[in-house]
């Protein structure tokens, strides 16, 4: 892998392929290692309001990952419809049932309800989204103890697996979402990067990505990166997830029509390395969730 990675920083005639798949299987070894000799498996619980084939599609990956790695999910479904009241009384339920180790609530939501308020109900022991307000202050204050968004943890994941290191590197980061791009901006600081981040009043978007050493794109427009934005030696996270027009979300989620953000086939002989859609962060979030999992459980049956 070391060997790959110095063909392609100092020949640049291919990129390395920065496998999310791969990345995922040796973590979700590790947690099936993990969590075979446990007599209580963790659980998490999915809180799904509505019926969105996107939200359905992301669930049942997660059911796949528990499945595989010997983790349980409970999956609790509320109609459209459903009241802020029903909701919070099921989330209190769940934050003190012992048996739970984590929740989640599968976003987006409808909009008569406000996502903030109903994540915020969450314990922060819980909360394996790491989106209520303790957690996000100890992302801020660089502090341990607490969870970090799954797509951010996977990000970074994905550039230890391959020995990509961070510190002292120029990041640049497009999007900034509270569940990827501000996390992630986060996430890179604390490892000692110099960040920028871009979004859509940003003037010279290619200026401030060619120069980076790092470029993280999470904007969800299909294939916007192209060869202008990019630069020789760079490496490139792609996190959009896009749905190519007239295609089905299964056959998209079983990997044969999803496309990234980045134009991979225009750029994959430009840069140094880049992780592809599908393949790339998408696995990466699924394996981050359950290690949060795995974390919150061995914080509760320790405390
Ligand atoms: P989001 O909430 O819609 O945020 C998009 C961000 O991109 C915003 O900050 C927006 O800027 C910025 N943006 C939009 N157009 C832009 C442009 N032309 N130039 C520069 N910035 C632009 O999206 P999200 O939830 O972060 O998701 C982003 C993508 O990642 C989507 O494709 C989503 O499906 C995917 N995703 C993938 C995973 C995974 O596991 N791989 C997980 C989550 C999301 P403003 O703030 O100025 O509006």
């Amino acid at each position: 892998m070391i060997a790959d990675l110095k063909f392609n920083f100092y020949t640049n005639l291919m990129a390395l392929i920065l496998d999310g798949k791969i990345a995922r299987d040796s973590i979700a070894e590790k947690l099936k290692n993990t969590f075979l000799g446990l007599g209580v498996p963790p659980q998490l619980a999915i809180i799904q309001i509505g019926n969105r084939d996107d939200s359905n599609a992301y669930i049942a990956q997660k059911k796949k990952f528990a499945e595989v790695i010997g983790a349980k999910v409970e999956h609790i479904t509320f109609d459209e419809s459903v009241r802020k009241e029903d909701v919070v009384r099921r989330i209190e339920e769940l934050n003190n049932n012992a048996s739970v180790h984590g929740i989640i609530i599968q976003l987006p939501i409808p909009q008569h309800l406000d996502e903030y308020e109903l994540v915020e109900k969450i314990s922060p022991q819980k909360d394996v989204d790491g989106l209520t307000s303790t957690n996000l202050k100890l992302l801020w204050s660089n502090k341990q103890g607490g969870f970090v968004p799954a797509t951010a943890r996977g990000i970074v994941s994905l550039l230890d697996y391959y020995k990509l290191p961070l510190a002292g590197k120029r990041i640049t980061i497009v999007g900034r979402s509270i569940l990827v791009g501000k996390p992630a901006v986060l996430m890179m600081l604390n490892r000692d990067a110099t960040v920028t981040v871009c979004h859509s009043g940003t003037c010279n978007l290619e200026e401030d990505t060619r120069h980076a050493d790092i470029l993280i794109v999470a904007i969800g427009k299909p294939k916007f990166i192209g060869k202008e934005h990019v630069s020789s030696k760079q490496i490139i996270i792609d996190v959009g997830i896009n749905l190519v027009s007239g295609q089905s979300l299964e056959e998209e989620i079983e990997g044969t029509q999803l496309v990234g953000d980045v134009d991979f086939d225009a750029i994959k002989d430009v840069v140094s390395a880049i992780s592809p859609v599908p393949g790339g962060v998408g696995p990466m979030t699924v394996a981050s969730l359950f290690e949060n999992v795995a974390e919150a459980y061995t914080m509760q049956i320790n405390s």
